[in-house]
């Protein structure tokens, strides 16, 4: 059993890797300041002996004892990210400094949860880690590409200055229960809206690509990627690699919801990526891993998930 820190723990993707690494047996200290998190996300894990719930910004120094640590803490939303972009350079550089602080005081292994928008709005399609990425440093974007491209950068230095032991892996768009229903993503966003019987809002003309991984999946690799041999630092690319245009997501969940809900179109947001589609060849070799779930499938559960929430 180790003691494993969750940063963000509360938050879509940290509330499902809590409860996948407490199903493995670990002791598991979950830290979120509930910015877009929820203790709805965690409410079912309470009353389990190895878990623990802390309100804590990582801006702030934390002290605790643990083997290893999970670093989600941060908006992921566009929407939620935007609304304080000060506040979100802070999380991702400041809360970085603090948990490989913490990391080097007391000897833990540290992952990073870092993403596809370092690469920006790229210029080689699919992307591999080699591929530095095309990143606006000035846009309205910059707060969450630019802090998290710098996190990448600290953690890197703390591995060569320091020693520490770390992982970095890179997170194409994921979806799935226990996003926020308002989160402003686009499966989410697109999910409600159909449930809803309202129109569903494309940006731009829908022609626009993303990749969309189940959170399971994503999980799953996540949790590998932990457990390998410390000479794999990453960063390690994960996610789906099928890759559809916004409007076919769109025309895939009005099937499956249902309605009559009509799709209309409103102006892209600006520096928003014409297209994207990890290349997973490493993740494939070294974590042995590959997505399991399709979107169908994947967008069956979430929806499954959301009617349920709408209801209650
Ligand atoms: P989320 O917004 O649901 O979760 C983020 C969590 O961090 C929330 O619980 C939030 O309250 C918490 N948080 C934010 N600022 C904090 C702070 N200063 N101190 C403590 N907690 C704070 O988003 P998510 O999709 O679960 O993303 C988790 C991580 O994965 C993020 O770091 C995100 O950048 C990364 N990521 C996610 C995706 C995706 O598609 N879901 C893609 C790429 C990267
Ligand atoms: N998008 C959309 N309608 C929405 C929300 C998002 O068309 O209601 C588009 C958005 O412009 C982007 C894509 O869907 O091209 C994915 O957006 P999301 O915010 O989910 O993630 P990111 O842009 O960070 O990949």
């Amino acid at each position: 059993m180790s003691r494993v820190l969750v940063t963000g723990g509360a938050g879509f993707l940290g509330s499902h890797l809590c409860e996948r690494l407490l199903r493995d047996g670990h002791d598991v200290l979950c830290v979120d300041n509930f910015f877009t998190g929820s203790k709805r996300n965690v409410a079912h894990l309470l009353n389990h002996p190895y878990f623990e719930l802390m309100r804590h910004d990582v801006t702030f120094p934390l002290y605790v004892e643990v083997d290893r640590i999970y670093n989600l803490a941060c908006p992921a939303s566009p929407v939620h990210y935007q609304h304080d972009p000060v506040q979100t350079t802070k999380t991702s550089v400041h809360g970085a400094i603090n948990m490989l602080g913490l990391a080097k005081r007391v000897k833990a292994r540290i992952l990073q949860a870092s993403t596809s928008e370092v690469y920006g709005d790229p210029e080689i399609h699919p992307q591999t880690e080699g591929y530095w990425g095309k990143v606006n440093p000035i846009g309205i974007r910059s707060c969450y590409d630019e802090g998290k491209r710098c996190a990448e950068t600290l953690f890197f230095d703390y591995h060569r200055q320091h020693q520490l032991d770390i992982k970095v892996v890179r997170i194409f768009n994921t979806y799935g229960p226990h996003m926020h229903p308002n989160d402003g993503r686009v499966v989410s966003n697109f999910i409600v809206q159909a449930l809803r019987g309202e129109d569903i809002t494309l940006y731009g003309d829908g022609s626009q690509t993303r990749s969309f991984c189940y959170v399971d999946d994503l999980i799953e690799a996540m949790v590998r990627m932990m457990e390998t041999d410390a000479a794999l630092t990453g960063p390690v690319n994960i996610g789906n690699p099928r890759e559809f245009t916004i409007r076919e997501l769109a025309e895939k969940v009005v099937a499956q919801v249902g309605g009559r809900s009509r799709l209309i179109y409103q102006p892209l947001p600006a520096d928003d990526p014409r297209q994207r589609q990890p290349d997973i060849t490493l993740a494939r070799e070294r974590l042995k891993w590959e997505p399991q779930i399709d979107l169908d499938d994947g967008l069956q559960r979430t929806i499954a998930y959301f009617r349920q929430l709408l209801e209650g």
